[in-house]
């Protein structure tokens, strides 16, 4: 399996890596295990915090030698690189801070004796983890279980080799034992024979529903407990009374953050007839006042798609879209630069029977739907397959809020576009998976929660 960093920019093959061997993967998976049986009973959970508190250090102080990895590995706009790599030392404050809280005992009121409730380390587990955010994605799993104790194997995707060696050094530099976290270049059946093994109990995934449905699949013959963070087609509902000049304000994020290559970006607009034509005006000016480039230049606010495959892939389904009946409001032309660009698009009219309609285009794309009543908005965001998050945007905060409270997603927004944040769990229901990272309920993931209990004599 060939893993590479060919910069989207330039096209150019910047590293190549060599697949690891099975002998290296045995010694892994015993490092690991030995640091599990080492850490079980709760012991160096001092010095496990003192690594993370040189994590977070060493993250805040290579800052921009970091964001340059990211960016040359999957194209991202440097200043989205820098803010990515500020957001994993948060995550390293947040957890230092909390580990105690989070593994101490819940005690259990029962009239029949003394019981409570230890939260310990299960054992090493395999991450399996994508592109979009080549250190977000690992910092967001790797940081709360190597406090909980839990050892971690990396398979990151193909295409980000550069940004995840780099990761794995920094927390090597953070003075973390060999095993606590090992970037291995290795193939799917690899991955496999890793979730089959004995010494692995747990297994945590994000990526496409195609993906998770593979890896799912592997830890379920294996009966081993996973986490899946999958993809999603999130509704960004604006109601009728929406402030326009501030909706206009968070567009640009909402859909092209990341060359709109985010799980949670907003992916399908719901508009009251009122504001459409308002609203398609909006859109179309922010979209064609985008500026394509060079994403270490920060003048750039378009950067290119991770890669030749997803730009073809992209491209494909608009095509899927206008073969069945969409209409194309803007964009959709080629684009004379070598990197991977996608020319921001507009789409509407994207009727139900549209096999576009139930499908995730990941990357900056935008599909406009008009609606007469609030309840016929809430009905289209609730017809997909996917479940992540959800945007509600209005005047009317408790109104917004009881709309928002009535879509089947993991996550709503309120007035904002998506977020991340160290105290937000974050997960979706339906197809976009299942369990949640980040906050306690992603400390907790991989936990033992081992009951103790002395009945009364
Ligand atoms: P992907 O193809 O599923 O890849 C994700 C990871 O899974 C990569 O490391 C990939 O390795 C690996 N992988 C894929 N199939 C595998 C298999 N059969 N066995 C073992 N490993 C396998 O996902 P992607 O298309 O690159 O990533 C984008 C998707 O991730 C989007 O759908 C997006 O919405 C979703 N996502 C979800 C979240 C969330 O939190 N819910 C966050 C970010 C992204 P290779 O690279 O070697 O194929």
């Amino acid at each position: 399996m060939a893993y590479k960093t060919i910069n989207p920019y330039t096209n150019e093959v910047e590293h190549e890596y060599s697949q690891a061997t099975n002998d290296e993967i045995e010694k892994t998976l015993a490092a690991a295990h030995a640091l599990y049986l080492k850490w079980r009973d709760g012991s160096e959970l001092v010095e496990r915090k003192q690594v993370i508190t040189r994590l977070g250090e060493l993250l805040r102080s290579k800052k921009h030698e970091m964001a340059e990895i990211m960016t040359r590995d999957m194209g991202k706009l440097i200043g989205e690189s820098e803010g990515e790599v500020e957001l994993c030392a948060s995550f390293c404050d947040y957890y230092v801070q909390r580990a105690d809280q989070f593994l101490a005992p819940t005690p259990i009121y029962t009239a029949s004796g003394n019981a409570y409730v230890l939260h310990q380390a299960t054992g090493v587990l395999m991450a399996v983890e994508p592109w979009n955010f080549p250190f977000y994605q690992i910092a967001r799993v790797f940081i709360p279980n190597f406090l909980a104790g839990n050892p971690m194997i990396l398979k990151d995707a193909s295409n980000c080799p550069t940004s995840a060696q780099a990761f794995a050094d920094l927390v090597k530099e953070a003075g973390a034992p060999e095993g606590s976290l090992t970037n291995m270049f290795i193939d799917y059946d690899q991955v496999g024979a890793i979730i089959a093994d004995k010494r692995v109990q747990g297994v945590c995934l994000t990526g496409s529903e195609r993906g998770g449905q593979a890896v799912a699949t592997e830890a379920a013959k294996n009966l081993k407990k996973s986490t899946m963070e999958l993809g999603g087609n999130d509704a960004f509902i604006v109601l009728p009374d929406a402030d326009m000049d501030k909706l206009a304000a968070i567009i640009p994020a909402a859909r092209l953050y990341n060359a709109g290559q985010v799980c949670t970006s907003s992916k399908r607009f719901i508009v009251p007839d009122n504001l459409y034509d308002e609203f398609l005006k909006r859109a179309t000016e922010i979209f064609s006042n985008v500026k394509m480039g060079d994403p270490m230049d920060p003048a750039t606010t378009l950067a290119p798609m991770n890669s030749e495959k997803a730009k073809n892939k992209l491209q494909k389904q608009v095509d899927l879209a206008v073969e069945n009946g969409a209409k194309v409001v803007y964009g959709n032309q080629p684009v004379d630069l070598a990197g991977q660009f996608f020319m921001p698009t507009i789409l509407t009219d994207i009727s139900r029977d549209n096999p576009i309609f139930d499908q995730e285009m990941f990357g900056p794309v935008m599909s406009v739907y008009k609606y007469h009543d609030v309840q016929e908005a809430i009905d289209l965001a609730n017809d997909s397959s996917y479940g992540l998050g959800n945007t509600v945007f209005g005047k009317n905060v408790s109104e917004a809020r009881k709309v928002a409270a009535q879509i089947d997603t993991g996550m709503s927004w309120i007035n904002s576009g998506w977020a991340s944040l160290p105290e937000l769990p974050f997960g979706g229901v339906k197809h976009s998976g299942y369990g949640r990272e980040l906050a306690e309920q992603g400390f907790k993931s991989f936990v033992n929660d081992h009951l103790v209990y002395e009945p009364e004599a």
